[in-house]
């Protein structure tokens, strides 16, 4: 059981089951969404994941037709990615201890702010990675990508 939560403790979650490949995508409009060199997010597996405490403080962001993100409104740490209007993936930071998975990809290396020094040794990606292009699915569009097309920033 994976348990989470905002900075200042009024919504919480729990995730039932593992949480999917951790990924970051450094594009601008993910430093902007997250405040930081990027997202560090994880799909959930569906029906695996519930609302413990303070869904009605959540704000809903619609990124691009379809997608979004939900935050604390009294705190502003961002939570999870929807599709659809169900929660699609959780952010990584947001998890209490170890969420089980690590970052195992960086997305839109292309365009990461000059301050960001990438570690570690997963797969770095100029954009979209190959298993997220196979015909142009929107479901594997990353939600925590707020906006499509090109990342010109
Ligand atoms: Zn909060
Ligand atoms: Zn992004």
């Amino acid at each position: 059981m994976i348990a989470g939560g905002c900075f200042c403790g009024l919504v919480r979650y729990r995730v039932s089951q593992p949480l999917g490949p951790g990924r970051s995508c450094h594009c601008s409009r993910c430093r902007k969404a997250f405040s930081g060199a990027g997202s560090a997010y994880a799909e959930v597996a569906r029906g695996s994941f519930t609302w413990t405490a303070g869904e009605d403080n959540l704000g809903r962001y619609e990124t691009t037709p379809g997608w979004g993100l939900c935050f604390c409104r009294t705190c502003g740490s961002t939570l999870c990615g929807t599709a659809g209007g169900e929660v699609h993936g959780v952010t990584l930071g947001s998890v209490d201890g170890d969420p089980g998975v690590e970052i195992g990809m960086h997305l839109f290396v292309g365009s990461k702010a000059p301050w960001d020094h990438i570690g570690g040794r997963a797969p770095q990606y100029a954009g979209f990675p190959p298993s997220m292009q196979a015909g142009g699915m929107s479901s594997e569009i990353p939600p925590e990508r707020p906006g499509r097309g090109r990342d010109d920033q």
